[in-house]
């Protein structure tokens, strides 16, 4: 076994069956040598950040995915509770029917409003 060159065969396209890697050697591993881009180590922590930035992407995206439908119940729940929170709106309003000020006519024209766009 020649120590010389680097134990990785390398493969591209127009090559069948590929070619041993040329670059200088720098480390040995388990009694093989390896060129710096080739060396066990090197790859493994290369790869092994990728796996990490992809788990990370990965966690991202579904926090984010969860947040939007968080978002999106919230959404629904405030609409279900409309239609009550105007009926209940309503019957005060019409229970007082007497103008309170400012308050109660910001109410009514609120009111007329929410059922114009009911519609
Ligand atoms: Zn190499």
């Amino acid at each position: 076994m020649t120590k010389a060159r680097c134990a990785t065969t390398v493969y591209g396209s127009g090559n069948f069956g590929g070619w041993p890697c040329i670059k200088p050697v720098k480390v040995e591993r388990n009694g093989m040598m390896y060129c710096t881009i080739h060396d066990p180590e090197y790859v493994k922590a290369k790869n092994d950040k990728r796996q990490l930035k992809w788990e990370k992407e990965f966690a991202d995206n579904q926090a984010e995915c969860l947040r939007h439908r968080g978002a999106a119940n919230e959404s629904a729940r405030r609409l279900a509770l409309f239609p009550e929170m105007l009926e209940a709106l309503k019957t005060l309003l019409d229970k007082y029917d007497r103008n309170l000020g400012q308050h109660w006519e910001n109410a009514r024209a609120l009111v007329a409003k929410a059922e114009k766009s009911n519609a």
